[in-house]
This record gives structure tokens, sequence and C-alpha cells, in this order.
């Protein structure tokens, strides 16, 4: 579909739940419960509407979306709907290690893997859960049934874990793992507070051994909105995503559909269409995606005062 602005929107966020096993800092600000999560035929309706407008890539995220015990179902019926080329995940990968072989056979082919620290004490100090083994132990075993491309996602914090950023870009020496560092946005106190923001560039300008790669544009499918560099003698790349430093809404092709059904056409805009009144008409579905698209805003509205709401993980990271 294109929108408004003449962007072409075929990327669809799915959040399947707003629970989540972790307590972030700077995400999580209220609890939530599984009564008004989609369920999987709900899924797969709201879905095959999407797919039959042009909806190629969908990605699977929450909260967090290995705390329901239905997700490889819910990847399995995502992926076998007609127009979906391509279903990715994101994760804690608190809960990879058992769930990355079912879902690598439910068709997801890849997942991006939050993670700020490798200390534990830091670990534990954002997340709130003593479990960094595990998510360490999630990585091997993506990289084992071949998840790929495998990337890690991490937020800086000033004050709490800036100083990691040289261990972080580490992991992507010896493996194919992508490490991405992306800017606190303003969810939560923590995100609202802008002095705790590292930019992209000051992290870069620690690591001049760091030169852009030669594509730094994704390919079609990737349409990134990371900017890439590469390290002599690395296998992986070093990414930043920059929304508040410089943001990339022009080139926005994504849309969420939340885990209560709403439609949300921007992260950083408080606009949502609930979808759940069309749940069982699919003309009128197709009618309301259809007009809800055109309502994406130009751009995200962070540097206007925007504080975000209730934190990211009701929104869909
Ligand atoms: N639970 C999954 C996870 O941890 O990857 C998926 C949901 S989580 C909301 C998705 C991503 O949003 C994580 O990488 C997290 O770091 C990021 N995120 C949450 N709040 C953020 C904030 N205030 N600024 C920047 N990124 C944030």
């Amino acid at each position: 579909m294109i929108d408004s602005f003449g962007r072409k929107i075929d990327y669809l966020r799915l959040s399947v739940t707003k629970r989540c096993n972790l307590n972030c800092v700077y995400c999580k600000e209220s609890e939530s419960s599984k009564a008004d999560e989609l369920t999987p035929d709900q899924i797969e309706r709201l879905v095959k509407v999407f797919a039959s407008l042009g909806f190629k890539k969908v990605r699977l995220t929450g909260g967090e979306p290995l705390i329901r015990e239905d997700i490889a179902e819910i990847a399995r019926r995502v992926k076998a709907i007609d127009g979906v080329e391509k279903l990715v995940l994101t994760t804690n990968a608190v809960r990879l290690k058992e769930m990355a072989k079912p879902l690598k056979e439910a068709g997801v082919s890849a997942v991006n893997i939050s993670l700020d620290t490798t200390d534990e004490a830091e670990y534990k100090a954002i997340t709130g859960a003593d479990c960094l083994k595990k998510v360490f132990e999630g990585i091997d075993e993506a990289e084992k049934v071949g998840l790929s491309p495998l990337r890690i996602n991490s937020v800086l914090i000033k004050g709490k874990n800036e100083k990691r950023a040289g261990d972080l870009i580490e992991l992507a020496r010896n493996k194919k793992i992508d490490v991405r560092f992306i800017e606190l946005m303003p969810f939560t106190d923590e995100g609202k507070d802008e002095a705790k923001i590292v930019s992209g560039e000051e992290i870069l300008s620690s690591f001049p051994f760091l030169k852009p790669c030669e594509n730094k544009k994704a390919t079609a499918f990737e349409k990134s909105v990371a900017r890439y560099y590469e390290a002599e003698g690395f296998k992986g790349k070093i990414g930043f995503i920059t929304p508040v430093s410089h943001n990339f809404c022009s080139e926005c092709n994504r849309i969420r559909l939340l885990s209560d059904g709403k439609l949300r056409l921007c992260l950083g805009n408080e606009l949502q269409i609930d979808l759940m009144p069309f749940i069982d008409n699919e003309k009128a579905l197709k009618e309301e995606i259809e007009k809800a698209v055109l309502k994406k805003p130009m751009s995200h509205s962070f540097a206007c005062g925007y504080g975000g709401f209730h934190g990211m993980n009701n929104i869909g990271g």
C-alpha cells in the first residue's frame, strides 16, 4: 500500500502480547494480562487481510512473544498465508534455547535479540532478572538451527551500560552476528530523560576501526533503518539505528498491529485504530486498514515532546 506521503507500506509488526518476562527500565511501564490478546484464529484472519493488501514481511514481537505458549502455532499460521514472504521475530532470548528449533520449523527465518550488556550485574539492573546465561544459550541455539541473519539490538543508557559498547561490538568478531545500537526513545521515565541518550555518533566516535559498509543500503527486503559499519576481521556488522538524532521516517515502511487488535500507524504517535469491531467482516477490515494507512503521520513526534505512553511493551517493539 502507498501512504499519503508516497511511502510503500508493506511491513507489519505484529505484537502478540503486552506481557513480558523482563522488566526493562526503559520499556515496561505497566503490567498486562492475557485477557485481550488476539487468538491464533484472529491473528490469521487479520494477517490474511494485510497480506491481500500487499504486506509481505511480518515481524512477531511484543511484549515478549516467546512467553505465549502458542507462539509456534501463530508463526506457522502466519507463514502459511499467501503473500507473507518473510516472517521474522524479535525476542529477549530468555526462552530462545527451547523455542529456536520449533520457530524455525514453523517458518521464522531470522531473529533479532535484545541484549544491552554482557555483564550480569548490569543485566539485572536493567531487566530486573538474573538470566544473562540463558540469553547466551538462546543465541547459540538460534545460530545452531540456522536462524539468519542473527542480530543483537542494544540500547545504551548513560549511567547504566554506556561503557558496554565495546564488549557488545566484540560479539560480532567471531560469529556472524550483527550488533546494532538503538538510541533510547522517550518511553518510561528512564527514556524520557534526554540526558541518558547515547547517540549513534557518540558510540561511533569511540570506535574508529569501524568503517562504513560499502553497501550501507540493505537489500530491498531489508529496507533497513540501520546504517551499517564493518571492522576488519569481524564476521558480523555493527549497525546504528538513530530514531532520535537522525530519524528515518521518510523511509518508514511499517505499521504495527497491537496484541489487542488495534492498529498503530507510527511508534512515536498515539493514533491507533481499533480493528476488532470489523474482525468478522473481511471487506470492512480491508477498508478500515486502507483508510488507516492513509492516516500514517509523516514522522514521529519524539522531538515535539511526545513522551510515548505505557511503555514500548504495550506497542510492540
Ligand atoms: N521482548 C522483545 C525483546 O526484548 O526484544 C520484543 C519487544 S521489545 C519492546 C523490542 C525492542 O524495543 C527491544 O530491543 C527493546 O530494547 C526496545 N525498546 C524498548 N523500549 C525502548 C526505548 N525506550 N528506547 C529504545 N528502544 C526500546
